[in-house]
């Protein structure tokens, strides 16, 4: 029998499938449930860069307001229209979201710095009839779409008009489409991810309820959390419907600096900080830290990328009495499909946690298609609430994602421990293929936390690099501390005493800093283009 991992954490309950109900109602319900404070006094948004602040009953009246804007100025915006949003973070923005949302319109949020080409290849895939950009982004939008700008007074006084029109009430199924989120997915192309209204109250049902053991653990959290993360991004998105289900403060920045994040925590007091694995390199290895009174902060949750375990444990060494809580997931899983609760889980250094509640799993080997043990590598297979309608008008990805039985074929090669800890190696497609080695073959992230444990190296990426004899060799692009001189031979004879020698490092390029995306995955296919042109000699 095909072995399944089911989660080791008790059912969560989620509202029966057929009750018609959006994500804004149940999120809300959740909020009124959670806090006893006054919704006036309690701060919801605060912007770092100007101060602006938000409080929940602001935030609900403006919503208000823009629906009813919205539905007054664009009767013909239909339930399922998706609406395009390229901007900067900004307070608009989650007021924008939930506006939408419970309109039943389908957000589709896009990178504010995708170039012209590329937001019209997503606009293709999911046809918005209307965008909300801001005028330092809307010249890249096509000019068929209409568009209203953020940053104008006909916005500004939509958040605050009550046109004389009366609420049409929608009805919204769980089943309909909530957000389509653009993810390179797990073939490489850009695809739009369709998310349900039930994959997003399934998504928060799970960390609601998981706070909630937290909270029976004793934890006392002053909940503010501070936002690097980009709020098109599915980690930001549902971060962002977790705090307002929780009635927390959040911190939000327009761009992201190390040094003005640092400046935030200690003026905000934030305890809490979703981040991906980069941010983590960085505090454990700055000097910049010993600066800011950083006392106030209890947790980082850092999912979207690998995070070694030398990294973790460095970093907790400075730190004990900040928690990582390590978390992995996809788009395609409305993000966080397994997760950490509490110190048990926290110590388990270079895990990504255990399976979220009513989240199920497979280990499978990408030769014989069999489910495997623990402690066996294989490609890491997800079914479960939280999991995508399918991708936007692409059928054949989405019937080479999404098997009958309803699993995710995630791309992700992994294993379980035998307490239910997941370990991911790496992407299948991104692992060297050193000469006769192609089942087991080098792994980039494998190589990359060895090298960020070098005290000399202050980050790293490792590529595959095309050789006659070998097919591909492991090379490094290395950022050396400043006043470092350590050399490429002495990173490579470092390496090699530490892995197979099919692993090792047979080459090493320095470079200012590694190119990354706004959720910290490495860019790594810019870094084989960098050395293929270098090879080339251009
Ligand atoms: P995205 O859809 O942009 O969120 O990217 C999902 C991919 O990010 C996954 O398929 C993994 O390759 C990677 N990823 C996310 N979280 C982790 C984690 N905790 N450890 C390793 N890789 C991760």
């Amino acid at each position: 029998e095909t072995k399944i991992y089911h989660s080791l954490r008790s059912p969560v309950p989620l509202p029966p499938p057929s009750q018609p109900l959006s994500i804004i109602p149940y999120t809300l319900s959740l909020l009124h449930s959670t806090t006893s404070a006054s919704l006036s006094a309690t701060t919801f948004l605060i912007d770092a860069t100007t101060g602006h602040r938000l409080t929940y009953t602001a935030f609900l009246e403006q919503i208000h307001s823009l629906s009813l804007s919205l539905q007054s100025l664009y009767p013909s915006l239909s339930k399922n229209d998706v609406v395009f949003i390229v901007s900067p973070p900004s307070l608009h923005i989650p007021v924008l979201y939930f506006s939408l949302l419970s309109l039943g319109a389908t957000v589709s949020p896009a990178n504010p710095v995708s170039s012209s080409t590329e937001l019209t290849h997503q606009i293709e895939l999911s046809k918005p009839v209307l965008a909300f950009a801001t005028s330092s982004t809307s010249h890249k939008l096509p000019s068929h779409l209409p568009v209203i700008l953020l940053d104008s007074s006909h916005f500004l006084s939509m958040l605050s008009a009550s046109p004389e029109i009366k609420m049409e009430r929608r009805e919204i199924h769980q089943s309909d489409s909530a957000a389509i989120l653009y993810s390179s997915g797990t073939t490489g192309n850009v695809k739009g991810v369709v998310l349900t209204h039930r994959n997003l109250i399934a998504m928060i049902a799970g960390l609601y309820y998981n706070k909630l053991a937290r909270d029976e653990q004793e934890i006392n959290l002053h909940p503010v959390s501070l936002f690097t993360l980009p709020l098109f991004h599915v980690f930001g998105f549902f971060m962002l419907i977790r705090a307002a289900s929780m009635g927390e403060s959040l911190v939000l920045m327009e761009k992201f600096d190390f040094v003005k994040m640092l400046d935030a925590v200690e003026k905000y007091k934030v305890t809490y900080i979703p981040v991906a694995p980069p941010l983590v390199v960085a505090m454990s290895k700055s000097d910049l830290v010993t600066k800011y009174d950083l006392s106030s902060l209890q947790i980082l949750s850092c999912g979207g990328a690998p995070l070694g375990k030398d990294v973790s444990e460095r970093f907790n060494a400075r730190f004990p009495n900040v928690e990582i809580v390590q978390g992995y997931g996809l788009t395609e899983s409305s993000g966080g499909a397994t997760r950490m609760i509490g110190a048990d889980e926290t110590n388990r250094h270079g895990s990504a946690g255990r399976l979220a509640e009513n989240t199920e799993a497979k280990v499978v080997d990408p030769v014989s298609g069999e489910g495997l043990p623990p402690g066996q590598r294989g490609e890491l297979w997800l079914r479960g609430p939280t999991i995508m309608k399918g991708y936007a008008r692409d059928d054949a990805a989405t019937a080479a994602t999404l098997d009958s039985e309803g699993w995710l074929k995630t791309g992700d090669l992994c294993y379980f421990d035998s307490d239910g800890f997941l370990f991911i190696v790496d992407r299948l497609k991104e692992l060297i293929k050193y000469k006769a080695y192609q089942h087991v073959a080098g792994s980039p992230a494998e190589l990359e936390h060895l090298l960020q444990s070098i005290p000399e190296i202050v980050d790293a990426a490792v590529i595959p690099y095309p050789d006659d004899e070998a097919g591909q060799i492991p090379m490094a692009y290395v950022v050396r501390r400043p006043g470092s001189s350590i050399t490429g031979t002495q990173i490579m004879n470092f390496i090699a005493k530490q892995v197979a020698p099919y692993k090792k490092i047979r080459r090493v390029a320095f470079i200012d800093s590694i190119p990354k995306s706004p959720a910290g995955k490495i860019l790594r296919r810019e870094l084989i283009n960098h050395a293929l042109s270098a090879a080339r000699g251009c």
